[in-house]
């Protein structure tokens, strides 16, 4: 993942003649932190030992901002790259921050729930002095959430001695989060699947939809679509797919979910697996689970005719030329999954000035900012006759550059 977000980096600064020195100094981040740690499992009698890591890629902007995810595939490169992407998608909204992210090396679906608050409040006081209210400030990624942002808030402050909840984003109600955080990111993915609809002359009622993935991202973007008028045709989750031609109905989906925990066996659907899910007839795909789905294996059998990346890295740098070529249109992932970070924002700011909006107020802003991100990359696209990665990378990465140039070199 590392690569990818280099080669995205080289790619992009070539073609904008980017100064040499900084296009060095954007290639790495900042700093990064490794721990290892042990951790006690319920049963008392065993002790794992376990890898966390957080990044931050650039503090040119201001505090840093990343999420935090529990996989059994992060590592340093990934947790790297993540926190390069975070970094344009800041500065692409324009949000006074820097890219970090950070993650815990774990399967937090074989864990209890005692033993994922033993391993959060063990990850957050490893990596206590680089995060902060003022200097990076996490939210919730892949295998995490509100709950997991509550026990690192609680860590945090019992260090401090008082109550601390800008040190997180993404956290519960009563405890200082925002309304419409937990659908933000899914909402920014549903603006900017509207606004590419209009580009592409692709009317969004009607139009068959396949997501993949239903966590955070997943069901918020698939729920917001259908009320656009989006028909759900195909969804996924860890333990496999569903398609129905005919349309996958939410709250049959939803009653599945409860009695069984899985998406597999839903009523009225049939089975798939993640790869044949990506490749079924649809107008609209959104990858929302992980990294590296759509690939030079599988980019020329996508029949989708908008991709809308909810995941972070879902494309590989060959499927998107191979799509280009095709004609599919991709949504970037720093533009299409920026709603999280940009109601984390929004959060903190809420946080700061101990003064909270309503919900309609949350989303009426994030709609705003997503559509206006969204006309700049169309417009940068057009302009300079490039793909919508490309467009969305520029603007993100002129921003970094020309703070850079602004604040000089120390000493
Ligand atoms: P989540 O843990 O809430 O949900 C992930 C979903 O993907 C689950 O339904 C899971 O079963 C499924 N999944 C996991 N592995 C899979 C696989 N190999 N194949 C198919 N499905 C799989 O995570 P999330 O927060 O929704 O994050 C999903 C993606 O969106 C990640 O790439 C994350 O970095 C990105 N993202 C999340 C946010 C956010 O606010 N949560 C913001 C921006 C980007």
């Amino acid at each position: 993942m590392y690569r990818l977000a280099a080669a995205q980096l080289d790619q992009t600064a070539e073609r904008m003649g980017l100064d040499d020195n900084i296009w060095e100094r954007l290639r790495t981040p900042q700093r990064a932190l490794v721990v290892s740690f042990p951790f006690r499992r319920d049963n008392y009698a065993t002790v794992d030992t376990v890898f966390g890591y957080r990044v931050q890629h650039l503090l040119t902007m201001g505090p840093t901002k990343g999420g935090i995810r529990y996989d059994l595939d992060v590592d340093l490169g990934e947790v790297t790259a993540l926190s390069i992407w975070m970094t344009w998608k800041c500065a692409l909204m324009a949000l006074p921050f820097g890219g970090a992210k950070g993650g815990v090396r774990i399967d937090p679906h074989s864990l209890s729930r005692s033993e994922l608050q033993r391993i959060t409040r063990r990850y957050t006081s490893e990596i206590i002095e680089m995060i902060g209210p003022d200097t990076d400030i996490p939210a919730p990624d892949l295998g995490t959430d509100e709950q997991v942002m509550a026990w690192i808030m609680d860590t945090y402050s019992q260090q401090k001695g008082h109550a601390v909840p800008g040190v997180v984003t993404g956290k519960p109600i009563e405890i200082g989060g925002s309304h419409g955080r937990r659908e933000a990111t899914g909402r920014g993915v549903v603006t900017c699947l509207l606004e590419a609809c209009r580009e592409i002359d692709l009317p969004p009622s009607g139009a068959s939809m396949v997501v993949q993935g239903f966590g955070q991202v997943g069901a918020a973007a698939a729920r917001i679509a259908v009320q656009h008028g989006a028909k759900l045709v195909g969804l996924s989750d860890v333990s496999g797919g569903v398609f129905a031609p005919g349309g996958i109905e939410l709250a049959e989906v939803d009653r599945h979910l409860a009695e069984s925990g899985h998406l597999r066996g839903l009523p009225g659907t049939e089975p798939c697996t993640n790869e044949a899910l990506l490749e079924l007839p649809c107008d609209v795909l959104i990858p929302a689970a992980v990294q590296n789905q759509l690939t030079e294996k599988n980019a020329d059998r996508i029949r989708a005719r908008l991709v809308v990346e909810g995941a972070n890295g879902p494309t590989t740098l060959e499927a998107d030329a191979i799509l280009a070529e095709r004609g599919v249109t991709v949504v970037p992932d720093i533009l299409a999954n920026a709603g999280g970070v940009t109601v984390s924002y929004f959060e903190w700011v809420q946080g700061l000035q101990q003064f909270f909006w309503s919900e309609q107020e949350v989303n009426d802003r994030l709609i705003r900012l997503m559509q206006r991100a969204s006309k700049d990359v169309w417009g940068v696209s057009r302009q300079r006759g490039v793909g919508l990665r490309v467009a969305a990378l520029m603007r993100g990465i002129e921003r970094v550059a020309e703070a850079k140039r602004r604040r000089g070199i120390f000493p």
